[in-house]
């Protein structure tokens, strides 16, 4: 998701009031043996209440020695007028199953496992503190919208609410028949109900992380905006922003067309770009992606088009090919962020990529004098929000921009290529990536990930050159300053420049490895000034000495 500047004072309170759970600790979040298959949710909204009823039915395997499952659901407390309460759980016979709710999860005993998946349907109503965000638009319309990222699904929704256990949903929603539904998937029908009510279903038959499983109804205006390669594209919003909304949301068709053409086959029914309500930039549930209500601006904006590209990429990465933990969370993040820079390019051209580079390494920078220990792959951050920061986003951006620009365009792309195709609709570490881009590189790459994922900082150059002119050779000394002390292995080039600014040649390609390293570089004559890493391809704060 992207966070918008609007928004941060939002943000900074959404932070500060999430629930702590610990990245790192897989079993806290997931049972061994169990694997959900599918979903299916059926919901009721009103408009005289903020309560919901709910039944869902979940499908899954488990281990044939395990009788008793959970599903996280937030409950009902006793202080509070929030929480799920459930008021039955029963088999696929209908018999019903022993149950109880606590520590915000519902236990479920069953008889002993027949060698073949199992299904329950939970019955539950209440009123979610998060989650799904009941709340009136800025045209004072009533709106609901998921709202889920990272966890929050289970404020609505009984789930394995952790990335890693992905599944097919469908969504059966009744609601009052003034709102138009719209959720993950492909639409399957809307019919009118008794009493001025509609039921509008959608099924998703691609398995999807919780985070990104979600509903949304409001008073839409829904506009096709065509067909890329077999997928429908639309968008979708409140009516009194579409003439100024359908402009701003067109560029997705060309987006999802460069994304399909670069990266590989799109993995979902539609594409709705969809205005909502909520507390993020933008959201990329999977197949609808929300966009806050604040941005909308009616005429051609590539602030628009890069938020468009990065919750569409997400649609490939994050999505389809889930981190397998929150850890991981740059392989969803970072690559949405360098995907958006890489359409930028594509549709503008170098330079625009490169204010985006530098725009990030100003974000990255600032961030790391904030948190000097930080890494990108993070085991450590207790508070799941705390992980969407520049780590994630603009520095995993970054490590993608510097391994094409360490392996090449080519091999880059057939190993992006080749990620998708071996994690579409699975679940990836940043091992599994690496190991695919050795692959399509031939070369190896323990080195470069190791200092760029798991190591703080980035290189600090101080640096000079001197002419001499009895050897004709140019001598440049360089220094890694970075506080950490740590080294990286840093590629360097140099631009050799005439009196007037322009360019006479460039060095070879050279390559730091020590803390303090002289490269003696031939050279006919005195250059009028020497340029660092001309083409802006390491993330590196680079000093010249008397400058
Ligand atoms: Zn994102």
């Amino acid at each position: 998701m992207k966070e918008k500047g609007l928004l941060i004072a939002l943000f900074v309170l959404i932070i500060s009031t999430a629930q702590c759970q610990q990245p790192g600790n897989l079993a806290r979040y997931t049972q061994p043996g169990v694997d959900v298959l599918n979903y299916a949710f059926s919901l009721t909204l009103s408009d005289s209440t903020n309560q919901i009823k709910g039944e869902t039915t979940i499908r899954f395997t488990r281990a044939d020695d395990r009788q008793t499952v959970w599903f996280d659901l937030i409950a009902s407390k006793v202080d509070s007028t929030q929480g799920m309460k459930v008021r039955s759980v029963s088999l696929a016979d209908g018999k019903a199953a022993p149950f109880n709710q606590r520590n915000d999860r519902v236990f479920i005993n069953l008889p002993p496992a027949p060698n073949q998946p199992t299904e329950v349907v939970i019955r539950y109503d209440g009123t979610p503190a998060r989650g799904l965000i009941i709340s009136r638009n800025k045209f004072g319309e009533r709106t609901f919208f998921g709202d889920n990222w990272p966890n929050n699904a289970r404020n609505y929704l009984p789930v394995v609410d952790h990335p890693s256990d992905k599944a097919t949903c469908s969504f059966s929603v009744n609601a009052p028949a003034t709102y138009r539904v719209i959720a993950n998937g492909k639409l399957l029908n809307e019919s009118n109900l008794p009493n001025g009510r509609k039921l509008t279903r959608w099924q998703e038959n691609t398995p999807i992380p919780t985070k990104v499983m979600v509903i949304g109804a409001a008073q839409f205006a829904v506009e096709e905006v065509g067909s890329v390669s077999g997928v429908p594209v639309q968008s979708w919003l409140y009516p009194n922003d579409s003439q100024k909304g359908f402009i701003d949301y067109r560029p997705a068709k060309e987006i999802l067309q460069y994304f399909i053409d670069k990266i590989g086959p799109y993995s979902y029914e539609k594409l709705a770009n969809v205005e909502s309500t909520t507390v993020f930039g933008g959201m990329e549930n999977a197949s609808c992606i929300f966009y806050n209500e604040k941005v909308i601006v009616g005429h051609k904006d590539s602030d628009v088009e890069a938020l468009l590209a990065h919750e569409i990429a997400h649609q490939w990465f994050g999505n389809s090919a889930t981190e397998s933990d929150w850890s991981q969370l740059w392989l969803s993040e970072g690559f949405a962020t360098y995907f958006s820079g890489l359409y930028l390019e594509h549709a503008y051209g170098k330079d625009t990529l490169n204010a985006v580079l530098n725009q990030n390494k100003g974000q990255i920078f600032r961030y790391s004098a904030l948190k000097p220990k930080g890494t990108i792959v993070d085991s450590t951050t207790t508070n799941l929000m705390d992980l969407l920061n520049p780590n994630s986003y603009q520095k995993g951006g970054w490590v993608l921009h510097m391994l094409r620009n360490e392996i090449g365009d080519e091999a880059f792309w057939k190993g992006i290529r080749a990620y998708y195709a071996t994690y579409r609709n699975r679940n990836a570490q940043s091992s599994d990536f690496q190991a695919v881009m050795e692959t399509a590189s031939g070369k190896k790459l323990g080195q470069f990930f190791q200092q760029w994922l798991y190591q703080p900082g980035y290189p600090e150059l101080v640096w000079g050159s001197s002419y001499d002119a009895t050897k004709k050779s140019l001598v440049i000394d360089v220094r890694q300053a970075q506080r950490s002390g740590a080294l990286f292995v840093v590629p360097l080039t140099f631009s050799i420049r005439g009196s007037n600014g322009r360019e006479i040649t460039r060095t070879a390609r050279l390559t730091m490895t020590e803390q303090t390293q002289t490269f003696t570089v031939p050279l006919a004559t005195k250059p009028g000034s020497v340029a660092i890493d001309p083409d802006n391809t390491v993330l590196m704060h680079a000093t010249e000495m008397g400058k």
